[in-house]
């Protein structure tokens, strides 16, 4: 991508209302837009990074026999009734509306419910079970307070997966391979060692639902965790009663504050008894379906990152989700030598399959440092009159700051030998 033809713009200052270091830092570097306090929208830049999540997250859902679909905004008020949580004293983030021809809608902030009710068209008999379908869809939910940036919108983008199983030991197989699945995410994007599965409320059917919890100083949560012993418990949850069951003391415990980036749920059998979700077993008998859910959120997963690879320059991008692997920066563009060079150089690094942002931009080298600083890709490539005389380029590995010289053909051998794309 030529940053000449990109519309967004690099800002020195974020907008005067927004408090948060993940929107200030992804506003000014030109990801992502605000639209109001917790409503974002995601720029080339942000969507590019937003999608390598998501690919991340579809892969490893895909590998523990995850189907993808996608379930509708619109929701029923009738089937939310029929579990109790369509009232906004159950479930206080419900957006809502009405249709034109008549009766109430709720705009999807989970689709437990909705998912539930459509599989009844599909599982009839035990031989159905079980199925893994997952999606990601941007939930619209009425929080009263969004001062976390992306970390916390009323419009955000959530991987939500649901299993169907037929009883315990199915559910426990698929509950526990996800529990995999979502720490390979998480080592995938360069959180893994800061981030602890954690014992949490919210289980209807459990004493504990699992949250997935990253280390953050921007995070609304709070974790005590003993990293030896693997053990972690949100401090809604921490009592006498937790400290026994789990059997750890609160000395061997130290309190930080995080970000929950998943969550995953066992419903038993209780959510398919009250929509009426059942399988007919081998000795003919109708038997609700097990039930669980499982979150990641998609958006949060960018600010959480934003906020933990940053520095006072700007962004700081695991390689894995930065929008490109290599800022190529040509100075001197005015020379029609060193830009056709810095021209040559980009074609053969698209040609190798290595993604590139490349400023051809006629301003000064300390402006383009600035926003490649800010912008935060992995590597910056530099084109210049002076390395042109010795065939050499200077490579600046944005996060330890390392600069190597090197020709175009050490240059290419080095994304070769390093899967960079
Ligand atoms: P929180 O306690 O932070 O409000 P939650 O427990 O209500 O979150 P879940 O219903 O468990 O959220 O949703 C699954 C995942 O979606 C969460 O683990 C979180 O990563 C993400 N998520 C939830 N609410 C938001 C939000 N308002 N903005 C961005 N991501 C969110
Ligand atoms: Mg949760």
């Amino acid at each position: 991508m030529r940053q000449s033809k990109l519309f967004s713009k690099t800002r020195r200052e974020a907008p005067a209302d927004e408090t948060s270091k993940n929107a200030q830092l992804l506003i000014r570097a030109g990801y992502i837009h605000k639209e109001m306090a917790g409503v974002y929208a995601y720029l080339p830049l942000g969507l590019r990074a937003v999608e390598r999540i998501k690919s991340i997250v579809r892969e490893e859902m895909d590998a523990i026999g995850g189907q993808e679909l996608i379930m509708t905004a619109l929701q029923r008020k009738e089937l939310w009734e029929r579990t109790n949580r369509w009232d906004d004293d159950m479930v206080d983030v419900w957006f809502k509306s009405s249709l034109k021809a008549g009766g109430e809608v709720g705009f999807g902030w989970s689709h437990e419910e909705p998912i539930g009710e459509m599989m009844k068209n599909f599982v009839g008999s035990y031989k159905d079970l079980p199925i893994f379908v997952y999606q990601f869809q941007t939930k619209l939910r009425n929080e009263l307070r969004a001062k976390s940036g992306v970390m916390r919108g009323r419009e955000f983008v959530m991987k939500d997966m649901y299993s169907f199983a037929l009883g315990e030991e199915d559910h426990t197989t698929f509950y526990n391979a996800t529990i995999d699945a979502y720490l390979r995410v998480f080592e995938r994007l360069g959180l893994r060692n800061d981030t602890f599965v954690t014992f949490a409320s919210g289980g209807a059917f459990t004493q504990f639902s699992h949250e997935f919890q990253t280390i953050c100083e921007a995070g609304e949560d709070e974790v005590y965790y003993n990293r030896e012993k693997g053990i972690a418990i949100n401090s809604e949850v921490m009592n006498e009663q937790t400290l026994h069951d789990l059997k750890v003391t609160k000395e061997e415990l130290t309190l930080v504050k995080t970000a929950e980036v998943g969550n995953i749920f066992n419903f038993g059998r209780q959510k398919a008894t009250d929509l009426g979700l059942t399988y007919q077993s081998e000795a003919g008998e109708a038997v609700p379906v097990w039930m669980g859910s499982y979150g990641i959120g998609v958006t949060r997963l960018l600010g959480v990152i934003a906020e933990k690879f940053s520095d006072e320059k700007g962004l700081v991008w695991p390689t894995s989700v930065a929008p490109y692997t290599v800022h190529l920066v040509s100075l001197q563009t005015e020379d029609p030598a060193v830009r056709d060079w810095a021209d040559g150089i980009y074609q053969n690094l698209v040609a190798r399959g290595v993604s590139v942002l490349y400023d051809d931009r006629p301003l000064r080298a300390g402006e383009k440092f600035a926003d490649s600083d800010l912008i935060g890709l992995p590597y910056r490539v530099i084109v210049s009159k002076k390395g042109k005389e010795n065939d050499t380029f200077e490579v600046v590995t944005r996060r330890t700051g390392e600069v190597r010289h090197l020709t175009e053909e050490a240059l290419y051998g080095d994304f070769d030998n390093d899967p960079l794309t």
